[in-house]
């Protein structure tokens, strides 16, 4: 290794912030084998010697972290926010072996062993409920990965951990090329009748893409369009196509995607099932669906379920109801046939244009970015008694739209930092919205690092002398976002494995950042923070009524669709035999004789495509989505029973939340927070409420 590439390597510096402003693709490489070499040797000699305690098994595998937070994290957070094909090869070539070294650390026989006797020994008694957290969490996290398995066991383990990794990664092919084989070409302008610019301006990119190099270019007014089964090209195109045999056309292929031909997903799903349910039988749980509640904050599948019916239950005469309302626009319209499927996203659009007349672009000139950040730091200081102030050049940026800030506790200390990345930068910036750590806090031989959080948004920028104007969406995404970051940054914890939003469980993660979204939806919060770039008028009172009104349209039909995922998700992996004749469509089928209004059509197999659950981490995990809702409403809840215009009340509960939710992060079991907090268990009475059900 060339000294020259370490020498004044930004990626190997370890104190203060990374040196985003230094860091080059050409230093990843070299940076990441050097600590990738010295943390491997480190960890031959932590093996060696590894003792049962605190210090040896868990303090000085912490250590071994230091480098790669400074050289690995960094190039990872660059590959989102400053993407280039040379970064992106250099983090191809040294990902492999990140990955198996962080997999050696996880599953290593001594640090195992040593973790075990620990529990077992006299120290025990003497860590506190974090640290015993930590220590749980790593011996499951071990023992999942098939440590406690030997001889032949251990190598049908491995098999099957092989195989269905494979097969899920076929299973998503299939699901990509089957999307793209699938195409509508139209030629007339009076065939795309209705269509938004957006989607049409898609349509002719889309089309444009598919012809030779040198052929001329069809543009957006006069076309060709192509419309594909990509969500952004389906998604606009159900609900407004107006061609009804066009949408029909649209929605079967979509439904049977990858489900037949070489493509077929059909055989992966059954194949996926049975190996998961050998996989959790050999690690000793009756079922997938229990192996995967054993990382998760639900208690059990039976609580799962329970959850699912309270929800179904108060969402389906609501659902009746607004299907119906669309079958009257359609009939009141002309519509004589009955209502489809390939109809209800068409209707569905056309009835909310009736009730609400706003667009998202209207709101914009009232969300300045500079006012809702301020608003939204207001609402900070109020609930939390936490101070944000610019610090925009105390810290090395990678753009130099990106702003940095101080976060400091009612005394004036500083107790955290946060990069904002706000705006979109197609060319190099991944689209969405994220919170992601930068530093995270952590005590280490006497000396404390402050946590540092990544935000992450994909605003509108600045243009033609305007400031950034955001849609209502973009607000709510920046409070969400936000909303992690809290948890990141106010968390007391003083072990990197259990501060903050590390190990908190899957389905409880998004509790503060859902809580944050609610307060958009508060009449003083948002119409303090909106102010018209031009005349600094507030939001019109009229116009937050309809973005209320719009929050809880058809959230009865909305929230069945999600309950027939989850619901299918959980019986896939609980109950239900791959070898029976019954078969997966079967089975849902049948759930959606509960959960859908409008019934499935006989030849759905749409579950050929879930990647959600087949190649994604939701396997018996879709649940997540609702059960943290019902988290982050009955939070949101405590506020308004206690009564959200009294600012002292809200304060109170605000620094409650702060004190529990936010602060004790990964280092108690979140039930238990969330009882800290509340005073009960999570109800779901306020989810319901909030969206209009109850
Ligand atoms: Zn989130």
């Amino acid at each position: 290794m060339p000294d020259a590439a370490l020498a004044d390597n930004p990626l190997l510096v370890t104190d203060g912030l990374p040196r985003f402003n230094q860091i080059e693709p050409a230093h990843v490489v070299p940076a990441v084998r050097k600590v990738l070499a010295d943390a491997s040797a480190q960890f031959e000699q932590i093996e060696k010697v590894i003792a049962p305690s605190w210090a040896a098994a868990v303090e000085s595998l912490d250590e071994l972290n230091t480098p790669f937070q400074y050289a690995w994290s960094p190039v990872g957070h660059l590959l989102g926010v400053l993407n280039s094909p040379e970064l992106r090869k250099a983090h191809e070539e040294v990902l492999a072996d990140v990955v198996s070294f962080s997999l050696r650390v996880g599953q290593s026989e001594p640090v195992y062993r040593a973790l075990k006797e620990m529990k077992a020994g006299k120290e025990w008694s003497s860590l506190s409920e974090a640290q015993r957290r930590i220590v749980n969490q790593k011996i499951l996290d071990a023992e999942l990965s098939g440590i406690g398995l030997a001889g032949e066991k251990r190598e049908r383990f491995n098999t099957i951990v092989r195989e269905l990794s494979q097969l899920s990664t076929d299973f998503s092919n299939h699901v990509l090329d089957a999307t793209k084989e699938f195409s509508i070409v139209e030629t007339k302008p009076a065939d795309v009748e209705g269509l938004p610019p957006s989607l049409l301006r898609l349509a002719s990119q889309s089309y444009n893409s598919t012809l030779a190099a040198g052929a001329s270019q069809g543009t957006e007014e006069a076309g060709p369009w192509r419309f594909t089964l990509e969500f952004p090209s389906f998604g606009p195109f159900m609900q407004h196509s107006r061609r009804r045999e066009l949408r029909e056309q649209m929605y079967r292929a979509y439904i049977t995607r990858a489900s037949a031909g070489p493509l077929n997903n059909t055989p992966l799903v059954q194949k996926i099932l049975s190996l998961r349910a050998e996989k959790a039988q050999l690690l000793g749980f009756k079922t997938f669906a229990e192996l995967s509640l054993a990382k998760k904050m639900a208690p059990s599948v039976a609580a799962v379920e329970e959850m699912f019916e309270t929800l179904r239950e108060a969402s389906w005469s609501a659902a009746q109801h607004e299907l119906d309302e669309i079958r009257a626009l359609a009939a009141e319209s002309g519509v004589r046939e009955p209502l489809m499927n390939w109809d209800i996203a068409f209707w569905s659009e056309r009835l909310r244009e009736k009730r609400f007349q706003y667009t998202e672009e209207e709101l914009r000139p009232f969300f300045p970015l500079e006012s809702v950040l301020a608003g939204l730091f207001g609402l900070a200081q109020r609930l939390f008694g936490i101070r944000v102030t610019p610090a925009d050049g105390e810290a090395p940026v990678w753009h130099k739209d990106v702003r940095f800030f101080h976060v400091s506790d009612e005394s004036g200390k500083r107790i955290a930092s946060f990069y904002l990345d706000p705006y979109s930068r197609p060319e190099n910036k991944r689209g969405g919205a994220w919170m992601d750590d930068c530093l995270g806090r952590r005590l280490l031989h006497g000396q404390l690092q402050l946590p540092v959080a990544h935000l992450v948004c994909n605003s509108t920028p600045p243009t033609g002398g305007k400031p950034s104007l955001m849609t209502f969406r973009e607000v709510e995404t920046l409070f969400h976002e936000f909303g992690h970051g809290l948890q990141h940054m106010l968390t007391t914890v003083d072990y990197a494995d259990a501060a903050g939003i590390n190990g908190v469980e899957w389905d409880a993660v998004e509790l503060p950042s859902q809580f944050m979204e609610n307060w958009c939806y508060h009449r003083p919060t948002l119409l303090g923070l909106s102010a018209h770039y031009e005349t600094g008028r507030p939001l019109p009172e009229e116009l937050f009524e309809k973005i209320c009104a719009a929050r809880t349209f058809q959230a009865g039909m909305q929230m069945l669709r999600q309950i027939l995922f989850g619901m299918t998700d959980m019986a896939m992996h609980a109950g239900y035999r791959p070898e029976s004749p019954e078969s997966v469509f079967d089975l849902q089928r049948k759930i959606s004789a509960r959960t859908s209004v409008l019934p499935l059509l006989p030849e759905d197999r749409s579950l050929c495509s879930f990647t959600h659950i087949f190649s994604g981490g939701y396997a018996a995990g879709y649940y997540s989505y609702k059960w943290a809702e019902v988290l982050s409403s009955d939070a949101f809840s405590a506020f308004e029973e206690a009564g959200l215009e009294n600012e002292q009340t809200v304060a109170r509960i605000g620094r409650r939340f702060r004190d529990t939710v936010l602060a004790e992060g990964g280092g108690r079991h979140p039930m238990e927070v969330f009882k800290d907090f509340r005073g009960r268990e999570p109800r779901p009475e306020a989810l319901l409420r909030h969206s209009g059900l109850a």
